[in-house]
């Protein structure tokens, strides 16, 4: 496994500094260009390599078990894959490509694995988009812990009757002056690493009448009471990532747990009662921005499931010859490779947009992780066709990666609420 020089060694403050320099960026931004530079070249081949020999292997066996794979996290952890530093050396790279490069080459392992590993970046991103610096700094670690003793973090906003209507989140947070501290009320849904994160950040309702814009998000730190797992979930696809509902019962927290600070909260809420603009424009543009990086990891599943059909194709015989020699099957994976490039496309584009600091006019962060979600989907249902009954079973990887690339047209936004984005964006119109 090629080491990547200079992760192990970074300083988490330095890494810190260059993120959040991120929106100091010209609007110009850098130099486009599509020639990955030397850093995105071995970052790429440091996270294909282990993709390739410890995620790929094991992929089928925490599959059918549908338990976290901590082996395999501990082991992206003791190569600093699994770091704070590595995400934040990835997200650094000021032209965007790092971080989706990196999730497309993991998801090529495996996506179910590749979630248990990135689910973790969810928190990560929460805190990194809303924290104080000093709350970047005590509580991103910790969604980490060491290679010897790894934690995960997990990001709670959806609820059984919140899900694509986020400002249907009934989840309450009361502040207890005479404490300083937040009381959280409520039942999350759906949460990656829920319960048995070592920090869950939570996203709250201070006053319903605002809708999403009386939300706030807390940090619950690690054994906090209150705070508990509810059912865990048993899923279609990504099985080796911990989905569960988690259950906060007067779970009291410090008042510093309020990421921004209860300041800048209570001038915001007095904004948005006065009627005066909100800044959901701007948590707009950084759901744009995040978007790219979901539509990476649909690719790198289309990609491993194009890669191995085609193998297959050339190695399988009927009729006296190999397959592939059939238009109809050459015909397949010729669509299969245009429409991954074509979806990389808009997701590399999305990517330096957002890093960049260009401004999301048409949505394209949405019509990146649309594209590479229904690609995945498509591609994949193509791949067991190519593979015929071999496909459908699970002697054969792709009938994994099917179900795998589902949860794509699904979470971080359904493909239905995309299109919902994208064609507000281009039409002006509230479109219902
Ligand atoms: C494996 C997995 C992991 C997840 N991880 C997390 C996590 O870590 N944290 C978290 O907070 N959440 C997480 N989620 C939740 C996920 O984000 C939601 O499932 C998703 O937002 C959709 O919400 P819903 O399931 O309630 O579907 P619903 O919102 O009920 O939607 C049902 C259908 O109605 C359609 N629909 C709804 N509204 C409209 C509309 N206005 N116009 C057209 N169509 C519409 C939808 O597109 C969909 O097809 C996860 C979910 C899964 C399955």
């Amino acid at each position: 496994m090629p080491e990547m020089t200079g992760v192990a060694e970074v300083d988490a403050n330095a890494v810190l500094a260059e993120i959040a320099s991120a929106g100091e960026l010209e609007p110009s931004g850098p130099k486009f260009t599509l020639e990955l530079n030397q850093d995105q070249q071995d970052i790429r081949e440091w996270v294909h390599g282990f993709a390739e020999g410890v995620v790929r292997p094991a992929a089928a066996e925490w599959d059918e078990r549908e338990e976290t794979p901590w082996p395999v996290i501990q082991e992206a952890a003791g190569i600093g894959l699994y770091s704070f530093e590595a995400l934040g050396q990835f997200w650094a790279d000021e032209t965007g490509l790092t971080l989706p490069i990196a999730n497309e080459e993991l998801f090529w392992g495996d996506a179910g694995i590749g979630m248990a590993i990135m689910g973790t970046s969810l928190a990560v991103a929460a805190i990194f988009g809303q924290g104080t610096p000093e709350q970047m700094g005590e509580w991103i670690p910790q969604c980490f812990g060491t290679p010897d003793d790894v934690k995960l973090g997990a990001f709670c906003a959806s609820e059984p009757d919140a899900g694509s209507d986020v400002s249907a989140i009934r989840t309450t947070a009361k502040y207890d002056e005479a404490k300083d501290e937040w009381v959280l009320n409520g039942q999350k849904a759906w949460a990656t690493n829920g319960g048995i994160a070592n920090v869950h950040v939570v996203i709250a309702t201070v006053d319903r009448e605002l809708g999403s814009r009386g939300h706030a998000a807390f940090v619950i730190p690690p054994g906090t009471k209150g705070c508990e797992q509810g059912a865990k979930v048993k899923k279609h696809g990504l099985r080796a990532s911990h989905t569960a509902d988690v259950h906060l019962d007067d779970c009291r927290v410090p008042g510093a747990c309020l990421l921004g600070g209860k300041e800048k909260l209570d001038e915001r809420l007095a904004r948005v009662r006065e009627g005066k603009r909100s800044k959901s424009q701007a948590a707009m543009q950084t759901f744009e921005a995040s978007r790219p990086t979901v539509g990476a990891q649909a690719l790198g599943i289309a990609r491993a499931a194009y890669e191995y059909a085609l193998e297959y194709a050339k190695e399988r015989r009927q009729f006296g010859k190999a397959i592939v020699e059939n238009q109809s099957i050459a015909f397949d994976l010729a669509n299969m490779k245009l429409e991954i490039d074509a979806a990389r496309l808009l997701v590399w584009r999305a990517a330096w947009m957002g890093r960049s600091g260009q401004s999301f006019e048409n949505a394209e962060g949405s019509m990146s992780k649309l594209k590479a979600g229904e690609v995945a989907v498509w591609a994949t249902e193509r791949a067991i066709q190519i593979l015929g009954g071999n496909g459908y079973t699970r002697e054969y990887p792709v009938e994994r990666m099917h179900r795998d690339a589902k949860i794509y047209t699904i979470f971080e936004g359904t493909s239905e609420i995309q299109r919902l984005v994208i064609s507000r964006a281009i039409s002006g119109v509230q479109v219902k």
